[in-house]
């Protein structure tokens, strides 16, 4: 398949949509991001990237961070982790309190911020101490992307925890009722550094490879996780990866992918590839506006969905 041909002919489609959606804002350090900016990239099973748009281009990965997050807590604490979270859809905003409350403070699954919080508390258990688990995730992040500049941006993690009202609601929620361990103000800060990594649509479609081929790293041949595990992160990509669009990103795009508002998605095209769009308007529910329709169109003209 001519892939360079099919995303080139992707991104001349998507440039109507410029201007209909809305760059987020309620993290005031990402409100000034150029909008009209668009990246696409396609990694193989042998490294071969296809590329489109400004994909040396880094944007802040947001909420693409819980999917490394819950690969390392799934990892260490396997069935175990699903007593403090579940792996259903929620059907709510990604930062969402009322089900929270319903639901005695045990977030629906990992991708909505809540289950998020509560995966950043799990792994400082694991690891011993906040400096530790950011360092973890950036470490394994960094093999993952077999990228070993990848940092955090302070000034967005600020802006974050300056404004993190809602997310810090959430921790305490969760702490009134014994689910959160260590202190609000650690893990909500340990959970801002992780969304505030800054990537770019190479970086992140590799990292995604691990994903597509059962947990192992088709490139360097090292294991993540086991073919259980990644089966079970893929499908809650699937069904809770765009919060209360997650339906409407499978029946649109009919891959596992994750989204974050900072405007990126990853996707995995199992057994094949990793995907990563990049283009900061966001459509309501907070989910990259012309980067799903680039994953739309590019499953309708390559067949690749997994339906
Ligand atoms: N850091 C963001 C927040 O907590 C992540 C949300 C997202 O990307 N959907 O609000």
């Amino acid at each position: 398949m001519d892939y360079q041909s099919i995303i080139d002919e992707i991104s001349n489609e998507i440039t109507p949509l410029f201007g209909t959606g809305k760059v987020a804002n309620y993290i005031p350090a990402l409100a000034g991001v150029n909008p009209k900016q668009f990246a696409m990239t396609l990694t193989l099973f042998d490294g071969t990237q296809y590329s489109v748009g400004q994909a040396d281009t880094l944007f802040s990965v947001q909420s693409i961070s819980k999917v490394f997050t819950f690969t390392l807590a799934l990892k260490f604490y396997s069935k175990d982790l699903y007593s403090r979270i579940g792996h259903e859809p929620s059907g709510n905003p990604f930062n969402s309190l009322v089900q929270l409350e319903y639901e005695n403070g045990k977030p629906r699954n990992p991708f909505i911020n809540a289950g998020a919080i509560n995966i950043t508390d799990a792994l400082m258990n694991h690891y011993g101490s906040c400096e530790a688990a950011y360092n973890e995730v950036l470490e394994f992040i960094k093999s993952i992307s077999d990228d070993y500049s990848i940092d955090s941006n302070d000034v967005v993690a600020a802006s974050e925890m300056q404004y993190g009202h809602r997310n810090l609601a959430l921790a305490n929620l969760m702490k009134s009722f014994n689910n959160l361990d260590n202190e609000v103000e650690d893990v909500v800060g340990i959970y801002f550094k992780h969304c505030a990594l800054e990537m770019n649509t190479k970086m992140l479609s590799r990292a995604m490879l691990y994903l597509a081929n059962h947990g192992v790293d088709p490139i360097t041949d090292k294991c993540y996780i086991t073919p259980s595990q990644a089966k079970r992160i893929n499908a809650v990509m699937l069904t809770c990866g765009h919060y209360d669009a997650s339906g409407d990103f499978a029946f649109h795009v009919g891959l596992p992918g994750k989204s974050g508002v900072g405007g990126g998605i990853v996707a995995v095209v199992p057994k094949t590839m990793g995907i990563c769009v990049w283009s900061p308007e966001l459509n309501a529910q907070g989910n990259s506006l012309i980067g799903t329709k680039a994953l739309e169109l590019f499953t309708d003209k390559t067949g690749l969905s997994i339906f």
